[in-house]
Parts: C-alpha cells; structure tokens; sequence
C-alpha cells in the first residue's frame, strides 16, 4: 500500500455526475439533462468570443474589471463587492476552502445540489444535510442543523432539482437567526428565470453575513465558457481574492459574458420563451398522470409513483433519443428531472411520456 494518501474527505468525494449526452445507438437525441438554454447565446456573446480569437497569446485579464462592471451595470450592484470564477462551482469551492476546514461544519438541504457537498469534503470540512419540507426548502430546519461548527450555509434559491423557491423575507429571517461564525450563500444559478427577483442581491447590502452567487450557464447560455460570480461584503470578496487563481476566467470566457449581460433584449426573450414553454409542459405531463411542482426554472421536476416506474420512463424516453436526469442523487428517486428544451423537444418528451403512461411502449 503506497504512504501516499489524500487528505482526509477527498475519498468520501463521489463523482459528480453530469447530463449525460450520448445514447448508445441513438442517433438525433435530444438533451433535457442540464438545464441548458435551448436558444443558445446571444449572438453578441458569439461575437465576443470570435473577436478574442487575435489574442489567445495575452494572458487574460486578473481583476475582471470590464466584466464586473458591466454587470454592476446592467443588475445596478456594486462593482467592488464582485468576484468571477470558472463557474460558480469555483465559487462555490473557494468559499468552503476559506471558511470551512476540518472540524467546522457546512449545511445544505436534502435535494440540495450536488456541488456544495463535494466542496465541503474537499476542504476537510463536514458535510451536513438537513431536510426540506415537500421538496421545499425548510429555514427551520436549516436553523436546527446549526451549530457552534456551522461556517457556511448553501440554499439555492429557486432550487436544482426541485424547481421551488422561498421568499426573501424567509431568508432574511435565515440570516438574522444563523450563528454569528456562519455565512449564509444563496445560489442564485436560475434567478434570472423569475421575474422581479435580484436572487438576494440587495439583500448583501443590508448583511454581512450573506453571499449570493451567480453563473453565465443557465438562461445566458454559456455554460461551456465556465463563468459565474459572487456577490458579498468588502470583506468575503476580499477573502476569496486571496485564494483565487490569478487568471482564473479566459479571455474568450470574461468576453462573452459581458456581452450576454449587456444584451438584456435576448435574456428577456429567453425568460419569455422558458415560461411559456415550462407551463406547457407541465401542463401536458399532468394530463398523462405526472405531477410536477410549480417550478420557477428552466426545469421540471416531473413525479412518478415509484423509482421502477420512474427508471422504466427514463428508460423509455432514452430509446426515443430524449435524455432527461436521473435525481436519485439527491434523494429523489421517484423523480426525472427534465430541462425545458424548445417548442419540440417539450412537444416530443410529453408526447413519449404520454405514450409510456398509457403502456404503448
Ligand atoms: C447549474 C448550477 C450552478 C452553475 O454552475 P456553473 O459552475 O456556474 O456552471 C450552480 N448552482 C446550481 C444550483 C446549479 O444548478
């Protein structure tokens, strides 16, 4: 046996598991599996890319200034009090790595997402699940989790994979409640799907002990540019600033980011078409038996009788070339998780989920 170890944590790591994407002898499938805009960027982030193509040699920019600015900009926040990451799993890392090590403890809720787990158990900390209520996030419970350890709680708000969000003013009563030693993160990764939502945003400005984080990979559409942001006091950004890699986000990355935020035209057309389409679908799905929570995002958690019958559809849509996300994961195995694709793809998967429902398959 080699002396050669990890630190303590890292094996207790699974793997994340992403969408998959490949059918094995299906040819034109269709990805429902990781809540990916189905409208793509917006061509002005396209652009952007392309124009970076002149410099690959300069290394990018280290403050991401252009960026934060934009999006102080376009969300009216404060430049200073933002931080960039290669996603905002980055971020999301860097926070359990500053605040939380062995012996300190980091909360998430039953269907939280998968992320802040493996985070936690790479920093040596604890991870610490506590329940929902009904596929909801529970603040009680959250505050009964707590403890003189707790030194981060994650929420996402709406939530992936259960689709509900809380109200602010519940959070606002999280924050006010928690143990003072603990920062609480609100994951504002579908935010933008809900109308009249900052994701908690002003709310950073009232607390010090609230962080809200942000990605490009949901309604902008660019999730293999690997951007997202943080959003907190003077004194976290400040923190995380320190353990950042200098040239953590790409040129072509920083740059269409940029040029998606600016182009507010394209991500109001996207939230539009995502409504409309989110309420087809679970309109349709319900009429064949599946019930599904009112979601506030660019997914449906669509709810089957048991686990047989929800891996038997699963299976079903896959021989029909549409891939949607197995949940048992997070604790919801009588569940799939579909990504609200386009007019046709939501045609086709209610069409075959209604064929399985009535035994033609
Ligand atoms: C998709 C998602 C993210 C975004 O991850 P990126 O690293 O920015 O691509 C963060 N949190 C939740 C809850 C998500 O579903």
């Amino acid at each position: 046996m080699s002396k050669i170890a990890p630190q303590p944590g890292i094996t207790s790591i699974d793997l994340y598991q992403g969408g998959a994407s490949h059918v094995a002898g299906v040819e034109n499938i269709v990805k429902l599996s990781s809540n990916e805009n189905p409208l793509g960027p917006s061509d002005a982030a396209i652009e952007a890319y392309k124009r970076c193509a002149h410099t690959l040699h300069r290394y990018p920019s280290s403050d991401h200034l252009s960026l934060r600015k934009a999006i102080a900009e376009v969300y009216d926040l404060w430049a200073d009090n933002i931080i960039c990451g290669a996603g905002s799993d980055e971020i999301i890392a860097f926070l359990c790595q500053a605040f939380a090590g062995p012996g300190d403890e980091v909360i998430y809720t039953e269907h939280g997402f998968a992320m802040y787990r493996i985070s936690a158990l790479a920093a040596g900390a604890t991870p610490v699940e506590v329940k929902e209520r009904s596929r909801v996030t529970d603040v009680d419970a959250i505050l009964a989790g707590c403890n003189e350890k707790t030194k981060l709680v994650f929420i996402a708000n709406p939530n992936n994979p259960t689709g509900t969000m809380i109200g602010l003013a519940e959070i606002e009563r999280l924050a006010k409640a928690l143990p003072e030693q603990a920062l609480l993160v609100i994951d504002g990764a579908y935010a933008e799907y809900v109308d009249g939502y900052d994701g908690g945003a002003k709310m950073v400005h009232s607390y010090e002990n609230i962080f809200m984080t942000r990605t490009f990979s949901k309604i902008y559409g660019l999730g293999a540019m690997r951007v997202g942001w943080g959003y907190g006091p003077r004194y976290i950004i400040e923190i995380l600033n320190r353990i950042r890699g200098p040239f953590n986000v790409s040129s072509m990355a920083l740059a269409a980011a940029e040029a998606a935020v600016r182009d507010t035209e394209y991500v109001e057309k996207c939230r539009t078409e995502n409504a409309r389409l989110r309420e087809w679908l679970s309109n349709a799905l319900a009429e064949h038996g599946v019930v599904c929570d009112t979601s506030m995002t660019n997914f449906v958690l669509a709810r089957f009788g048991t686990q047989d019958e929800a891996e038997a559809c699963d299976d079903y849509l896959k021989s029909q070339g549409l891939i949607v996300r197995r949940v048992g994961g997070y604790n919801l195995p009588q569940a799939l998780r579909i990504s609200i694709g386009d007019e046709s793809a939501c045609r086709q998967v209610a069409h075959a989920v209604g064929q399985f429902k009535a035994g033609k398959r």
